[in-house]
Formats: C-alpha cells, structure tokens, sequence
C-alpha cells in the first residue's frame, strides 16, 4: 500500500513538473509571436496590413507582348487574387490600384505619370503600411529568358527576408528550375529605392518568352503566381 502511495505521488509530481514546463513555453512562445507583431505594425494596432502595388495601368500599359498581352492587366489579375488570399486569411489590404487606372490625375500625361509616382510612394510609406508588394511582369529582347525575379528594397534589412521567402515559394510551387537569385534594388527601381517599409517587386514572369507569356496570359496560372506570392508573404511574417 505505502509502494503504491509512493508511485502515486511520485507520478502526480512530474506530472505537475512537466504541466508546468509546458505552460512556461507556450506563455514564452506567445509571448515572442506577439513581440514580432509588435515589431512589424510599429504596435499601432495588431492587424498587419499589406500594400499591394499591381504596376502600371491606365495609359501606362507597361511591357507588351508580340502576342499582344499587355503588362498592365496581368499584374492587376495577379494582384486581385493576392489581395483575396491576403483578406481570406485576416490580413489589411490597401491596393493603389483595383481597376485599370492609376492612382493619379494632371493636366498632361507627363504631370499624370508624375504624379502617379510620388503618389504610389505616399502609399508605400504611409504609417499604416506594414509591408510594399509590388507586382510587375518582365521583357527582354531576347525572347530565351523566362522565370520570376525578385527585387528588394534597400532600407529596410527585412525586406530581403521577405524576397527570399517568396523566392522560395516560387521555387517549390511553381518554378522548381529557377535558379535566379534575388536582387537588392538600385537607384533604377524609383519606389523600391525610396520605400522605408519590408517591400519587395516581383517581377513574375517573361512576357518576351512565348510560353511564359501564354501561361501569365491564363488566369489559372496568374491565380498559382498570386498563392506563390502569398505563401512567402506568409513564411515572412
Ligand atoms: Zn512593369
């Protein structure tokens, strides 16, 4: 009787020990989840809220393929399905465009185009920005090259973070070949270089090369760019 006595307390104590462990870790856990929050929305309120740039619009079509697919619209779609992922899974959503305009107006094109940019960037680096993704296809004379290349901005270091997770989202989803490297934006990349949040650009994909271009011309494949995008942006935060 004392053995079993003894058995019991002895259970009931590392149970307790080990109940105890647990909660300390958790609390700790929880604790550090909400640190990083904290970290990234400047701790004005908890929800995280991402800016979406779809590239150009309006006038301003961006590239445009021998097939006639034009830049404008394919980031728009792919930025579109993005933004739904994002709200689906609870995030804030701003986007500087949702149709084909730009978030500008002047009295001359030039001014408009002018205008388009300085207000992109006020968006980029509002204080309810907690992260910049900006959505571009690319061109090259040469029609061989194809694949998605990421562009980080330079100011904030987290912003690499952020291009090699949606890099790697990339990769293991849709692009297992892809062996581009991600690239820290120049003086080239207006918005990048002058974004002071976590912002990325991606450019999704050739619309020089014919069968990349026939893929981003297909909603389906736009839709599998946009959860490439998404589950990076996810990793990240
Ligand atoms: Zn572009």
């Amino acid at each position: 009787m004392k053995k079993l006595k003894k058995i019991l307390y002895n259970t009931f104590f590392y149970i307790t020990i080990i109940t105890i462990i647990a909660v300390i870790f958790f609390v700790m856990i929880f604790i550090v989840m909400k640190l990083n929050v904290y970290a990234l929305t400047g701790g004005d309120d908890n929800n995280i809220c991402i800016l979406i740039d779809p590239g150009h619009g309006a006038e301003d079509g961006g590239a445009v393929s021998p097939s006639g697919v034009i830049e404008k619209d394919v980031n728009l779609s792919i930025s579109l399905f993005l933004r739904d992922y994002l709200q689906m899974s609870g995030y804030d959503v701003i986007m500087t465009r949702e149709d084909d305009s730009i978030p500008a107006t002047g009295d001359s094109l030039k001014e408009k185009l002018h205008n388009d940019f300085s207000n992109r960037l006020a968006m980029y680096n509002d204080s309810k920005t907690d992260v910049v993704i900006s959505i571009h296809q690319n061109s090259f004379e040469n029609p061989q090259y194809y694949g998605t290349q990421i562009f980080y901005s330079p100011n904030d270091e987290r912003s690499e973070k952020l291009a090699l997770c949606v890099k790697r989202a990339f990769r293991g989803l849709l692009q297992p070949d892809n062996q581009r490297d991600i690239t820290k934006a120049g003086s080239n990349i207006y918005l990048l270089n002058n974004c002071t949040k976590p912002c990325i650009l991606a450019e999704c994909g050739f619309l020089s090369n014919p069968e990349e271009c026939a893929n981003l011309a297909d909603e389906e494949y736009r839709r599998q760019v946009a959860f490439a995008i998404y589950c990076g942006i996810v990793e990240f935060l």
